[in-house]
């Protein structure tokens, strides 16, 4: 048997994978590849690029230590796949399965019919979740749930049907066809950053670097800190959205392992099983769903099981678990907010961060993201899922477009009327504001007082921190008490439009222009998962 095995951007690792170890089983030949468009301008930004080459090359080094390699095809899987099925005449192809989107499913449905085609014999294999997600929507009765309560009940009861165990890596893998690996061997190795349009200096501000040998280190050090305590005690609530230095030993922000789980450099069973064991198995008083950190690990089966069973999940429009909300569209808020420029040092800081590292912790993007939709700006969270896409290291579709319905008050959750203020919600974690300074050079020496409302600050203080608001810096572009106000009145609307049975009802509304900026005041604070 003469075996494709295709790896995919979800599915980059050796331990744990089910899928390759099938496909290693009776196979004489295996040819393990990925597909990548390497002429043609990736749509994510630098951040992933990078992340994905560091991951393929630990992928191709992992396989080199099992005698084979990886091959990496030039173009999109339905066209790459298609000559080398014709070229190598071989009779399997094999993948790990990906549900997260409608273009994984798109992709694989591609690649499935042209194998049909070409009479060659298709497996597939879960392993990027915990569970199947098919058995996990027939115990919510076909549709998802979508409250996490439900949903925990649904998942304990699948792992006592069929227990979460994670594989070890294959111990040898068939060798590798000759026609792949001759002449043509350097045209398909992993491709060096500048192939994939990746300046000399895209390292510049790495967070993280990609491949499953620096994730199994991140998860071993995690679950190394005060003997398993750290991970067995960790409550996201008690984690801080400002920690200077979001990894590392001694940081008060969350793991930083989900670049690693979306790329599938990290197994979720492995998670799963070692916290259970290294750190649950030692602290019997360990924390619990939904703040600690399995509960983490639930919330992204959750989202995976919602995006399986909702048709256009991504979308507002035809999701039937969206409310239908009347956006604004205005490209210039979106710019403002995307770039950094709200003139709220918060806001602003936290997605200087995201475009920076591609990274931003948990609270901060429900702070960013509350505040471009019902919070202040009122533009839609596709778009705002969007830019996290083109940002985020780990872009995952099925929870990126689930929390955006989250924090967008669209789904999930729906206390509209508790809204994140950009002011008194970072002074409970950085009074001083070192988290603004370090982003926003800018800001570096405005006095800690109007760290967070910068506009109030007398002339002379401006003058002296060596930052004019409205010239170095900008004035907020929303007054946030105005407009969250407006805007809770618009979802009110909203909510009742839907109520009635339709999004019609709900007139669109204008979106909020630059008021003078009132003076802020303590908000209703949102219920953090
Ligand atoms: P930890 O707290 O250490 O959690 C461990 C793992 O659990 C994470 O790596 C992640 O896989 C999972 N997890 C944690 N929080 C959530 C959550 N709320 N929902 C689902 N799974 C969770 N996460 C992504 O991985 N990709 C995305 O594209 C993404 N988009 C988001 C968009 C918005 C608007 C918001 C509010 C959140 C988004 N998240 C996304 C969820 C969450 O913010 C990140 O998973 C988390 O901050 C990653 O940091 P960590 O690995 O340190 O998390």
């Amino acid at each position: 048997m003469r075996t494709i095995y295709w790896f995919r951007m979800s599915s980059l690792r050796l331990h744990d994978h089910p899928a390759l170890l099938a496909a290693a089983e009776g196979s004489s030949c295996l040819y393990p590849v990925f597909c990548l468009e390497r002429r043609i301008a990736t749509p994510y930004g630098e951040n992933r690029r990078r992340f994905l080459l560091e991951s393929l090359r630990d992928l191709d080094a992992g396989l080199r230590s099992l005698n084979s390699r990886l091959i990496v095809l030039d173009g999109a899987p339905e066209v790459a796949l298609r000559a080398a099925l014709a070229d190598w005449s071989v009779d399997r192809l094999a993948y790990q399965l990906d549900l997260a989107s409608a273009e994984s499913k798109r992709s694989a449905a591609a690649v499935d019919a042209l194998a049909e085609a070409a009479g060659v014999q298709v497996l597939a294999r879960g392993g990027h979740t915990m569970c199947d997600l098919d058995a996990l929507l027939r115990r919510a009765g076909g549709s998802p749930t979508t409250s996490y309560a439900p949903f925990v009940k649904h998942f304990e009861a699948e792992v006592r049907a069929a227990p979460i165990v994670a594989r070890p890596a294959p111990s040898r893998l068939p060798p590798v066809g000759g026609e792949a690996t001759a002449a043509d061997d350097a045209a398909r190795a992993v491709p060096a950053p500048a192939d994939v349009g990746l300046p000399a200096d895209a390292d510049a501000a790495v967070l993280v670097r990609g491949g499953e040998s620096a994730a199994l280190a991140r998860l071993d050090e995690h679950l190394q800190r005060r003997g398993g305590a750290w991970a067995a005690e960790m409550e996201k609530p008690a984690t801080s959205p400002m920690a200077l230095e979001p990894f590392g030993a001694g940081t008060r922000s969350t793991t930083v392992l989900s670049p690693y789980l979306a790329f599938g450099c990290l197994s979720p069973r492995l998670f799963y099983t070692r916290l259970a064991a290294e750190a649950y198995g030692r602290h019997p008083k360990h924390a619990m769903p939904p703040v600690s950190l399995h509960g983490q690990l639930l919330w992204r089966e959750f989202f995976h099981t919602c995006a399986h069973g909702t048709p256009n999940y991504e979308r507002m429009v035809g999701n039937p678990i969206c409310r239908q909300v009347p956006w604004g569209d205005d490209k210039e808020l979106l710019a403002a907010w995307a770039e950094g420029r709200t003139g709220y040092p918060w806001i602003d800081a936290a997605m200087t961060q995201l475009r920076r590292e591609g990274w931003i912790h948990h609270l901060a993007r429900h702070a960013v993201a509350c505040f471009l939709t019902r919070g202040d700006l009122w533009q839609s969270w596709e778009k705002g899922a969007a830019v996290f896409e083109e940002l985020l290291l780990d872009v995952d579709p099925a929870l990126n477009a689930g929390n955006w319905m989250w924090l967008s008050a669209s789904c999930f959750f729906y206390q509209y009327f508790r809204c994140y203020s950009p002011v008194a919600f970072p002074k409970k974690y950085d009074k001083d504001g070192a988290y603004v300074r370090r982003w926003l050079p800018a800001l570096a020496n405005f006095p800690a007082k109007y760290i967070y409302e910068p506009w109030k600050a007398p002339i002379a203080d401006q003058k002296a921190a060596g930052c004019i608001i409205g010239k170095d810096y900008p004035k907020p572009i929303v007054a946030h008490d105005v407009a969250s106000k407006a805007n809770m009145a618009k979802m009110a609307e909203a909510y009742a439009a839907h109520k009635e049975g339709g999004a019609s009802k709900a007139a669109a509304t204008p979106t909020p222009k630059r008021a003078a900026p009132a003076p802020a005041k303590k908000t209703k604070q949102m219920k953090l998962k």
